[in-house]
């Protein structure tokens, strides 16, 4: 059957909606749990990042009223599995044009946080978003994290942040995130933090890896 006009893909961008020289993005990615909200809220406060969370931006979406992907949204957040990237790619990109619409400097620094998680949002919003300078990965065992979610369970409100859905988390961590991490480790294009210890010695930690790598006014 031929498509219809609503099966036909947009075309292809060949030029991302942002340049590097002007926006700074970097991704933040680290197990569930590892501490990515925390240490982005530092950085927010002492460099004036604006933080995006993919996972804050999709239970916002899947709790709009009218959204039509408010149904697979939750059902893929209680599974621990990654949403379709047209949808979050969108959802970055839009929050991104927001915030530089209103900022009239042209210039905008993001931590895009638990994202990307699969190798196709990656490339995606690579190629049509905007180029990341590099994945700040914080790195912490999985029992680590699993004391630290059920924790974050009792008051949270998530419907992920129970054993079951955190075994399914981990797995999808493993098999489909950590290549990510690999493919811009590979790149010479990850900081890595040891994510272990108490939330200022991980931000102290963190703060000296990134004035190594940025200089001290990024
Ligand atoms: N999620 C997704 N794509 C993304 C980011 C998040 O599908 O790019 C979904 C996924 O189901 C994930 C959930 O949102 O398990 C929660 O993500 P969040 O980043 O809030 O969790 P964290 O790992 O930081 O605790
Ligand atoms: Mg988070």
């Amino acid at each position: 059957m031929a498509p219809t006009n609503e099966q036909i893909a947009a075309p292809k961008k060949n030029v991302p909606t942002f340049s590097p020289k002007d926006v700074t993005v970097l991704f933040v990615l680290g197990g569930p749990g590892a501490g990515k909200g925390t240490q982005c809220a530092n950085l927010v406060r002492d460099y004036h990042f604006t933080h995006l969370s993919a996972g804050d931006l999709l239970r916002a979406e899947q709790n709009r009223e009218g959204s039509e992907f408010g149904n697979m949204i939750k059902e893929y957040i209680r599974d621990g599995k990654i949403v379709p990237m047209e949808v979050t790619v969108q959802l970055l990109e839009n929050a991104m044009t927001d915030v530089m619409e209103k900022d009239k400097s042209g210039k905008g620094k993001f931590l895009v946080d638990g994202f990307p998680r699969q190798m196709d949002q990656a490339l995606k919003f690579e190629e049509t978003v905007c180029p990341s300078k590099f994945v700040l990965f914080f790195d912490c065992p999985e029992a680590e994290m699993q004391k630290r979610l059920l924790e974050r369970g009792k008051t949270s409100g998530r419907s992920d942040d129970n054993a079951e859905s955190i075994k399914k988390r981990f797995k999808t961590f493993v098999d489909t995130s950590m290549p990510v991490v690999d493919y811009f480790d590979g790149q010479g294009r990850v900081v890595k933090v040891v994510a272990t210890k108490s939330p200022d010695e991980v931000y102290k930690e963190t703060r000296e890896k990134l004035e190594a790598r940025l200089g001290k006014d990024f």
